[in-house]
């Protein structure tokens, strides 16, 4: 496949949900496992290579919220507690084949990872170290996906890659309609009035405002994630 992009620093999301497979755990390990060595391929060649991770395989608030009784906000610091789990995991896999990488999160939690500090991420990116953001934005109400938007805007990264366990963005639900066409490139405007469910719309919008394209792939297919970071033709690609 042609290679239409080079990016030198990308935001890569990876959703709870992709980390979990089909593994009766949260966390299927030869997922994480397989991140971090296509991550490798990829730092070695120079792209730096920041994450975002979701936590939905272990705590989703909303839907908590929404069935328990519990308080929204409540429900949402325990989703973002989950993010964090996810996210020492996903480092511990990578220091085990030798990324240097680490975890900062959005509120404090100093025994365990780094605070946010942008200055402080952008340096260990330049050292060609791995940065994974951890607990979202740091505030209920907000996703992952939004978090990833965030993060991509103010590290300067030039692109959203968003990992899921579909191919990119169909023109229609392709679990319920046969016919559905994946699509190759969609404008955001088109993502949000078709609703086309690809982020929430607060991540959607806050990367149109900022000119952020954004790349939906598929990670369980062997070999899309270095494809993606390296800016080779994988997924949909979400611009203009
Ligand atoms: N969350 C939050 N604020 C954020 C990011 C996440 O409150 O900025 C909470 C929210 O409850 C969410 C959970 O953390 O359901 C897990 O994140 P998300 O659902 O985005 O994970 P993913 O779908 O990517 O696995």
């Amino acid at each position: 496949s042609k290679r239409p992009y080079r990016w030198k620093r990308v935001l890569l999301k990876v959703s709870g949900e992709a980390l979990a497979g089909n593994h009766t755990e949260n966390i299927d390990p030869k997922i994480t496992m397989a991140i971090a060595r296509e991550v490798a391929s990829v730092t070695k060649l120079g792209v730096e290579v920041a994450i975002v991770v979701g936590g939905g395989n272990i705590f989703r608030g909303a839907s908590w919220a929404g069935c328990s009784g519990l308080d929204r906000s409540s429900a949402d610091y325990i989703g973002m507690l989950a993010t964090v789990m996810n996210a020492i995991f996903l480092q511990a896999t990578m220091e085990s084949i030798g990324i240097p990488t680490r975890v900062q999160t959005a509120f404090r939690m100093s025994e365990v990872a780094e605070p946010y500090i942008r200055r402080r991420a952008v340096r260990h990116l330049e050292k060609g170290r791995v940065v994974i953001f951890a607990a979202g934005t740091g505030n209920p109400f907000f996703t992952t996906d939004t978090a990833a938007a965030l993060r991509c805007a103010e590290i300067n990264a030039e692109v959203v890659l968003k990992a899921t366990n579909v191919d990119g963005v169909y023109d229609a639900d392709p679990r319920h309609n046969p016919n559905a066409c994946l699509l190759e490139t969609v404008s955001y405007h088109e993502v949000t009035t078709r609703d086309l469910s690809v982020m929430d719309m607060t991540a959607i919008t806050l990367c149109q405002e900022n000119n952020i394209p954004i790349v939906v792939f598929n990670l369980q297919k062997t070999g899309n994630i270095a494809k993606a970071i390296v800016g080779d033709k994988v997924g949909t690609f979400i611009g203009c």
